[in-house]
């Protein structure tokens, strides 16, 4: 009998490519989303098999699923510095509420359950690079507390059912990742930058562009969380690409890959944007046997191609299709 696995967020970036992945790997999958930041485009390819079925559901509210459940992946969550600061309280809500309803349902129907957790449990990191042994520099009440600490709540319930329930749990900290499906309009970096060039806008670096992060392709970190699932190791795991750069540096690669002749312009540092951002990955490495395989190079050639291939309408709208849009 094939095994069931529920994915929460199953509309979005990671969520469609783990779709893919356990479709792949002979799962039934049961994506569910509210496609508050989710898009059906995502996984319109999947409605057409048997073996996947998808919910358009709020898990911050009472989930229910009927049959079997082997694993649960708990992906929901709105994952940008802008939609924190258009949606702070579903950020929080999804984090919290919906990871207790999740808890409840790996309870009662006896499944592993995994939750993406975050580099941003780490803050504004003064421990270089992050093992996860560091507890984190996280400001609660300022814009990006919202997802921090219902992350670090996520990771404190996970654990306490783990503990007290002896639930079978997982916890990764996903550090920035790309790809394909990346919602063009959600303010991350790499779509902004894109998209601004496939516009013919300016390029919008904020701040001086010296702050770091560490770009990790979508297919490296889906076979990291796969094995990680799939491993007997139950406290967090840092998955993520070490290869380190400036954002001036991802800029610059940028212009490169797209040929655009626009300029850059600096725009003021958000609030509590973290200043480096690199995995330590030795856990997944010893543990895992992983380590991520695409090199930035390949993996921004691909994501660009994905971005040129999206209709004008896509391009300039800045939106994304919803529920209604779609079952029109
Ligand atoms: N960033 C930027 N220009 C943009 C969008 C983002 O310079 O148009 C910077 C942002 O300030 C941050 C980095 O790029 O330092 C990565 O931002 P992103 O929102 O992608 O992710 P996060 O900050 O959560 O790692």
């Amino acid at each position: 009998m094939p095994k069931r696995i529920l994915i929460t967020g199953g509309a979005g970036f990671l969520g469609s490519h783990l779709c893919d992945r356990f479709i792949k790997e002979g799962f039934e999958v049961i994506a569910m989303d509210n496609l508050i930041t989710g898009d059906l485009r995502n996984i319109e390819h999947l409605f057409k098999l048997k073996e996947f079925e998808f919910y358009n559901h709020d898990v911050s509210k009472f989930v229910h699923v009927p049959g079997e459940l082997h694993y649960i992946l708990h992906f929901a969550s709105p994952a940008s510095p802008i939609d924190y600061l258009k949606i702070p309280i579903q950020t929080l809500k999804v984090g919290s509420l919906g990871i207790h309803n999740l808890l409840g349902l790996a309870k009662q129907k006896n499944s592993r359950i995994m939750i993406a957790s975050t580099s941003e449990v780490y803050g504004d990191p003064t421990v270089h690079p992050q093992p996860e042994e560091y507890y984190g520099n996280v400001n609660p009440v300022g814009p990006r507390g919202v997802y921090d600490e219902a992350k670090r709540f996520q990771e404190a319930m996970t654990m306490a059912y783990h503990t007290y329930h002896k639930l079978d749990t997982r916890i990764v900290r996903i550090f920035n990742t790309y790809g394909p499906r990346m919602r063009l309009n959600d303010g991350r970096v790499l779509p902004a930058f894109i998209g601004q060039a496939l516009r013919g806008e300016d390029l919008t670096i904020f701040g001086e562009g010296t702050q770091t992060r560490s770009f990790c392709y979508v297919d490296d970190l889906v076979e990291g969380i796969y094995r990680l699932l799939m491993s007997g190791y139950v406290l967090p795991m840092n998955i993520g690409n070490p290869s380190e750069i400036t954002i001036k540096e991802f800029a610059e690669e940028i212009i490169k890959l797209t040929g655009t002749t626009q300029k850059i312009v600096h725009l003021p540092l958000p609030k509590d944007d973290p200043k480096q951002r690199q995995p330590d990955i030795s856990k997944a490495k010893n543990i895992l046997n992983w380590e991520p395989k695409v090199s930035r190079v390949e993996g921004l050639r691909i994501t660009y191609e994905y971005f040129k291939s999206l209709p004008k309408e896509v391009l300039y709208h800045r939106d994304h299709k919803k529920f209604d849009d779609f079952i029109k």
